[in-house]
């Protein structure tokens, strides 16, 4: 997946040795770039790994800075949550910037520009720009304002700014070429008109730089040496560099550039994001089915998981669509190795052991984590009376069912083995109980004479057990690909009405309902369940995280203890 170079880093690795080596660097500054118009997902995660590794392994620094150049979708909420997110990756920045701090700096830059007769000021509508921009294979119209005199053109850019003017009225354009072979040199925008307040600099300022124009600026006057954007800026390449060059800048940013993060059953673009919050299609930014940093730290991801997944993605300069099983092995992975094992029941069925003495209540001794290097024990509460998995008992059982089924015997994990002599219905014909006798020579699971069981079942003690919510997730979307959606549809056609299930009554032990928000176990069986940031004592509220089977691991051949 990797573009390797010879010493194993990525291509970007590669480039940073050689400036090193060469001389043009002596320390590398990079900078992690977001606009601050909604919560960071899992593909700004890719690049903040990139960017924040960078400069730690090369012993350089990585700035945090907010590109708030546009006034109309920013709002501190997001910048709260895009510094959290990113110290919750576990990222330290060197500076916290925001593009806003540099107004001023643009605007001088801009009428360094207007002075050098590189800038003028255009009254051409925005349809107009548009239509005489021209075409890949035909030049494009010169506007009738772009000969304008250096005396004018300050003149009606210093009116742009003291707000003599409505929007739209006119903008402040370079003056590079209307037929240069890339369409982004083509006398591109670098002010428009927004009558609008902004987070941060309030009415000062009605005119706002656009990106092209302000972005190498940034990284200018913070000593950026690596600035990495994604594939989709190749061809602003040209232009990022033409505005260094035709300022006096502190210091020469270059740009590089690396392929964005793609996810099979996942849409990553802020703006779907954000529609599918405020249409209330998901419960908020960190609903645990969202893509976003929050999202996935309510589903029980950690931030090392998610480092991890970076670094196996790896930096190339090619598209391309990674399998979310990917993501979801990563923490499967992590938790099989830490995360305590625990006994819930989703969908409970009262098991009556017949023969085993009333009011007697045994501890199970349980391995807390049969993964870790040093084993550690703690007690299960075991009883008559037990829950099981309603879908563990049938009353006519397929062939090879090899769990609870009337003459059957199955191991109860950790505890005994026990023989299924009948069950109970209820008024409407639903089975209400079933009844076992178990074997007390059995206890720790093995049968005595060393006859096979095949089916384990997990259980809870149905005097002991705490009621819970559990929600399980499914993808957000049902198709593979949200690149291929079909014409005339919309990626909201591709919601699936089967992401979200919540189980309001399953039965845990106790332990689960002690445990504190975001404490992470495997549930027998189930899987990896993290518990919810409203999860209380009084209302234990568990999210799955992820199940236990790994399609990921199967198809990459690999063994799975
Ligand atoms: P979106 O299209 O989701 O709104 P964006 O590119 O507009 O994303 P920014 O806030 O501008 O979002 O992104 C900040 C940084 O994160 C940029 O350098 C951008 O290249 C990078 N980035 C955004 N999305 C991805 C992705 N899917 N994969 C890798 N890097 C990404
Ligand atoms: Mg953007």
């Amino acid at each position: 997946m990797e573009d390797q170079d010879e010493r194993g880093g990525s291509f970007i690795e590669q480039i940073i040795r050689e400036d090193l080596e060469s001389g043009r660097v002596s320390k590398v500054i990079t900078r992690f770039p977001p606009e601050p118009n909604g919560y960071l997902h899992i593909g700004h995660a890719k690049s903040i790994c990139l960017n924040f590794g960078i400069a730690e392994q090369f012993d350089g620094e990585c700035n945090l800075r907010f590109d708030d150049t546009n006034p109309s979708k920013e709002e501190t909420e997001y910048v709260e949550s895009i510094m959290k997110d990113v110290s919750w990756l576990g990222f330290h920045w060197a500076k916290l910037r925001f593009a806003s701090d540099y107004f001023d700096q643009f605007h001088e830059w801009a009428l360094e520009l207007v002075q050098a007769g590189k800038a003028y000021v255009d009254h051409q509508t925005a349809d107009q720009i548009r239509q005489n921009r021209g075409t890949l294979t035909e030049p494009g119209v010169e506007s009738p304002y772009r000969d304008r005199s250096v005396e004018e053109n300050l003149e009606l850019f210093r009116k742009m700014k003291e707000g003599h003017f409505p929007e739209g009225e006119c903008v402040l354009r370079a003056k590079i070429d209307m037929s240069h072979p890339n369409l982004n040199m083509r006398d591109p925008v670098m002010y428009r008109i927004l009558h609008q307040s902004h987070h941060r600099t309030g009415d000062k300022w009605c005119i706002y730089p656009m990106y092209d124009f302000a972005h190498g600026y940034e990284d200018a006057i913070e000593g950026v040496t690596h600035s990495i954007c994604t594939l989709e800026f190749e061809d602003h390449r040209p232009l990022y560099d033409w505005f260094i060059e035709n300022v006096s800048v502190p210091s020469r940013p270059r740009q590089y550039e690396f392929a964005r993060l793609n996810l099979t059953y996942t849409v990553m673009s802020k703006r779907k994001l954000l529609e599918l919050v405020s249409n209330r299609f998901v419960s908020g930014w960190d609903d645990p089915r969202m893509p976003t940093i929050s999202g996935l730290r309510r589903r029980g991801y950690t931030p090392s998981s998610i480092r991890t997944f970076c670094k196996k993605i790896g930096v190339s300069k090619a598209n391309s669509l990674v399998d979310v099983e990917l993501l979801h092995h990563c923490i499967r992975d992590e938790l099989n190795a830490v995360a305590p094992r625990a006994m819930a029941v989703l969908r409970p069925l009262k098991l009556i052991i017949e023969n085993y003495p009333e009011g007697l209540s045994e501890e199970i001794e349980v391995l807390v984590n049969p993964e870790a290097e040093t084993p550690s024990f703690r007690k299960v509460p075991f009883g008559r009376e037990l829950f099981i998995e309603r879908e563990d008992f049938m009353e006519n059982p397929p062939a090879k069912f090899f769990r609870l089924s009337p003459g059957s015997e199955v191991r109860l994990k950790h505890a005994y083995i026990i023989k299924c002599n009948g069950f109970d219905k209820g008024p409407d014909g639903r089975v209400i109980a079933v009844r076992c006798e178990y074997y007390p020579e059995s206890r720790g699971g093995e049968a005595p004479d060393g006859r096979r069981i095949k089916g384990t079942l997990h259980w809870v003690s149905a005097i002991h057990a705490v009621k819970a919510e559990v929600r399980l997730y499914d993808h957000l979307f049902t198709l593979e690909s949200m690149d291929e959606m079909g014409e005339g549809t919309d990626y909201k056609d591709y919601l699936n009405p089967a992401s979200l299930e919540v189980i309001q009554d399953c039965m845990v032990e106790p332990l689960l309902a002690e445990a504190a928000p975001m404490d992470r176990f495997q549930f027998f069986r189930l899987g990896y369940f993290v518990a919810d940031q409203e999860h209380r004592k009084d209302h234990p509220l568990f999210n799955r995280t992820i199940p236990l089977k790994d399609s990921w691991a199967k198809a990459m051949g690999r063994v799975l203890k």
